[in-house]
């Protein structure tokens, strides 16, 4: 049976929370609205396709940038909830530890809501791709985002150290290397390299997660796609890159 999970909302129901009351996801309903407020922000509790994910960050990220946050339910009362009925993300997001770009934030999502795997630079080694698989196969997740972002610290770091970096730090460097080499055979302009050099090491992510054999079959059986996105730090916009 299907159900729709309720968020406390003080404020206007805006378009976006009425477009994300999908017709047919729902069935019954639980509730945590606040007597106070006659708002309700509803999310389908399955979300089974990478159309209805996209959507909802998409959502949640315009509603960020607009100060209208829906998911501030951090409540007992949530976490039981969670606890009962276990945790069902509908999005595994790969992003920069950058404190800057906590996920949940930028997409108002709400508890047990997405599946988040972080690292400075959203870099892949297998620890991370194990996470991602997890995310994927075992929750079920129907979208994989590598979210990377503007004015990245470790994209930096890696082009003024010339890819060389101390201790375990060179670790990051060294994935991240493998696009800043790729940029500078491009022969990008001194202005547009650290842009480039992000924007390439986003797909450069892609390209290993798509690499998992598990991942591979679950995108053969269109039950995963993998996507790239970069926010920007000043505006709060995050920009999806077309799905492949
Ligand atoms: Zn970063």
């Amino acid at each position: 049976m299907m159900k729709t999970k309720f968020y406390k909302f003080v404020g206007i129901i805006s378009l976006a929370a009425l477009l994300t009351t999908c017709a047919g996801c729902s069935s019954t309903a639980s509730s945590t609205v606040d007597n106070t407020s006659s708002k309700v922000y509803a999310r389908p509790e399955t979300v089974s396709t990478f159309e209805d994910a996209k959507k909802l960050l998409v959502e949640g990220n315009q509603r960020y940038i607009s100060g209208n946050v829906l998911n501030d339910d951090l409540s007992s009362k949530k976490r039981e909830e969670l606890v009962t009925e276990g945790q069902h993300p509908f999005a595994t997001i790969v992003s920069c530890s950058d404190s800057r770009v906590p996920p949940e934030i930028i997409f108002d999502q709400a508890l047990g809501d997405i599946f988040v795997v972080r690292n400075a630079g959203n870099v892949i080694d297998p620890v991370t791709l194990g996470s991602i698989e997890y995310g994927a196969e075992h929750l079920k997740t129907p979208v994989i985002v590598v979210l990377g972002h503007e004015s990245c610290g470790a994209v930096k770091a890696t082009v003024d150290g010339g890819g060389e970096a101390p201790g375990n730090i060179g670790n990051i460097v060294d994935k991240i290397n493998i696009s800043l080499e790729k940029v500078k055979s491009s022969g990008v302009g001194k202005d547009k390299f650290y842009e480039e050099c992000e924007n390439e090491n986003i797909k450069n992510s892609l390209n290993e997660i798509k690499k998992s054999s598990i991942i591979k079959e679950l995108e053969e059986e269109k039950k995963v796609v993998v996507v790239g996105a970069k926010y920007d730090i000043n505006t709060g916009e995050v920009t999806f890159s077309p799905a492949e």
